[in-house]
């Protein structure tokens, strides 16, 4: 499998994946571009087996996916454009990474595969109850089940907390007021 396929396939199917550092395991990790879908609703726990961390909520995954599909827009033949646009995601992505020239493609998947994966590094699920509301856990349908979710998470990118409980919308944002949370929980 070339670089190129194996970056596509990383996007739009799910895919085995080694783990750890010092040992090599195997195992499944979702779509990222499925994970992305999912982020974007703040429904995902993260790729499957592997990544059971918690998806953000909102914007950053809203933004790449209007990268995506910018990029694919403007840099694929013209001819080709209309047909990718009437596309799913998915096979528009894997169809757009065989049409143009390949480093170009690789460049910009890469880039996807790092953006999408960082989504789910830099937030943390904190196991403690919402100061304002009392939540500690909110339940999430996702289609054929029910997750449990904590209620709070955290980004450590942006040092912002957030309460998952839609009827209560908390949001703690800056080193001080994290502290303040931490000290509340
Ligand atoms: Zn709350």
């Amino acid at each position: 499998m070339t670089r190129l396929s194996e970056t596509i396939r990383e996007l739009t199917e799910d895919h085995a994946v080694n783990i750890g550092t010092d040992h090599i395991r195997l195992a499944t990790e979702a779509a990222l571009l499925d994970q992305l879908e999912d982020a974007k609703a703040g429904t995902s726990t993260g790729g499957g087996a592997v990544n059971r961390q918690t998806a953000p909520l909102g914007i950053d995954p809203l933004m790449i996916e209007q990268d995506i599909i910018r990029t694919i827009h403007t840099t694929s033949p013209i001819a080709d454009r209309y047909g990718l646009a009437c596309m799913p995601l998915k096979p528009r992505v894997a169809t757009w990474g065989n049409l143009i020239p390949e480093a170009l493609a690789l460049a910009h998947l890469q880039d996807w595969v790092g953006r999408i994966r960082a989504l789910f590094l830099h937030y943390q699920d904190l196991d403690a109850p919402c100061p304002r509301c009392g939540c500690r856990y909110v339940l999430i349908d996702e289609g054929d089940q029910v997750i449990r979710q904590a209620a709070l998470v955290v980004c450590k990118e942006t040092l912002t907390a957030s309460c998952r409980n839609w009827e209560c919308g908390a949001v703690w944002s800056g080193a001080d007021e994290l502290h303040n949370l931490a000290a509340t929980t």
